[in-house]
């Protein structure tokens, strides 16, 4: 951490975040992003900071293939969530986002109006680093955003592939973005996809597409009657909406509205937040016992003397790990 941010400890974001300071919000973002121990170990401390500030957002996951107009959408929706008063914050997910360094969401061209407005705050995805790792620090922006005042945030999924899946474990609605396509409708997408949406999106709803994708749309909601009923009791929806011509938007925030009310109710609210809070501690768990494990000179030592075993002799996997775990609990307990 460069200039006046060295050597800060974590009081210092926790008071920053709280007071809704966005420079020093992005850092502690940055910070969690960061692969570096000291920066993951103050991040942590960090987040416990504001902790008791987190939970209260609405968080909605977006997905869809590139080309379907998730940013178009975005920034037409999210002028429609200012505008019901929230404070909006948009996240991606993007694991496969070395080649262009995660500058997606940060283009320009994406979501320009939206990112000039107040009461906005638009984080690209971070670069790099595995699925898991990508997917915590994405669950802990989400908190420290909450921290910062930020009620409505949402999760956009760039990449294609396994993040859609993984979009869902930390966001309470999912968002499925879809074309209208000439014939075969349930081309291209997965049906574990189609499974785990709330709701699922025509976009583009406007000048000669319109019976398009009415007539898409109608198709998708008869297929969706015909999935298994999702665990929050919810009936997932299929709606229109044009970001260009403005249409079908309020009416996707209407609908986010409804369920949050509707699980609230059933109690499936509380009930996904858990388990979701708790799937993300074994997550973390999982990584902090990995990193602390291989980044003991112990180990590395060994690992090493393993990798240039040069006698000939087979190794017997089983009671070397043994043998290595071991070794390493003991030096734990030492230190
Ligand atoms: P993303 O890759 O999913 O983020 O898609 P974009 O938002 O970048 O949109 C892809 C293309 O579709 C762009 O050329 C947009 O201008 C266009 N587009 C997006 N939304 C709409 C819409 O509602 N109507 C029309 N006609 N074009 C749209």
């Amino acid at each position: 951490m460069a200039g006046i941010f060295k050597n800060k400890d974590a009081g210092f974001y926790v008071d920053g975040i709280l007071a809704g300071d966005m420079s020093i919000l992005s850092r502690a973002i940055t910070l969690v992003e960061s692969q570096n121990p000291l920066h993951q170990k103050l991040s942590q401390k960090i987040i416990d900071g504001v902790i008791g500030h987190t939970g209260s957002s609405f968080r909605l996951g977006i997905t869809g293939v590139p080309g379907v107009g998730k940013s178009t959408f975005i920034e037409t929706f999210g002028k429609e969530v200012i505008s019901q008063g929230h404070k909006l914050a948009v996240l991606a997910i993007d694991p496969s986002s070395s080649k262009s360094k995660g500058s997606i969401l940060g283009d320009k061209t994406r979501m320009e109006g939206l990112s000039t407005l107040n009461n906005v705050y638009i984080r690209p995805s971070p670069s790099g680093g595995t699925l898991g790792g990508v997917t915590r620090a994405t669950h802990e922006t989400i908190l420290l955003c909450e921290a910062a005042g930020y009620n409505f945030i949402i999760v956009e999924t760039v990449g294609v592939g396994q993040s859609e899946i993984t979009v869902s474990k930390i966001t309470d609605f999912f968002l499925l973005l879809m074309l209208a396509g000439a014939g075969d409708e349930l081309q291209g997408i997965k049906r574990g996809i189609m499974e785990m949406a709330d709701a699922l999106i025509i976009t583009k709803a406007d000048g000669v597409n319109v019976e398009r994708a009415k007539a898409a749309r109608a198709e998708y909601a008869h297929a969706m009657h015909l999935l298994q009923a999702p665990e929050s009791g919810w009936n997932a929806r299929a709606q229109v909406c044009s970001s260009v011509d403005n249409t079908g938007i309020k009416e996707v925030y209407t609908m986010l509205t409804e369920y949050k009310q509707f699980v609230i109710n059933t109690g499936y609210f509380i009930h996904k937040r858990n388990s979701q809070q708790y799937e993300m501690l074994i997550t973390n768990l999982d990584e902090q016992l990995k990193q602390t494990f291989y980044s003991s000179p112990m180990v590395k030592k060994r690992l090493e003397e393993i990798k240039n075993n040069s006698s000939g002799i087979p190794i017997h996997p089983f009671s070397v790990i043994q043998a290595l775990l071991s070794e390493f609990f003991k030096s734990q307990g030492r230190y």
